[in-house]
């Protein structure tokens, strides 16, 4: 079934919130239906991930530690030094 979508958010044919929107502090309610106040198809702003303007969502970012050996690295900055 193809959900509906309506337009307005005072006539300037924005396009309703989808559900991922849901929680994000930049919708807003005009006639008991809500739109987002940045981006004009929410819809289009989730089909290739998280919404970058999402107040709820962020990515995750994996920080990966890479442990140095201190003897190895001070070696290898002595090696380069003596060039
Ligand atoms: S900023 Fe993104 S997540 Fe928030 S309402 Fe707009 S489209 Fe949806």
């Amino acid at each position: 079934m193809q959900k509906q979508v309506v337009k307005s958010y005072s006539e300037r044919n924005f396009e309703s919130v989808i559900d991922k929107c849901a929680g994000c502090e930049r919708i807003v309610e005009e006639s008991g239906v809500q739109f987002c106040k940045t981006y004009m198809q929410p819809e289009a702003k989730w089909r290739n991930g998280i919404c970058n303007f999402a107040t709820h969502a962020k990515p995750e970012i994996s920080v990966v530690t890479v442990r140095v050996n201190p003897l190895k690295a001070a070696k290898r900055a002595s090696a380069k030094g003596k060039k």
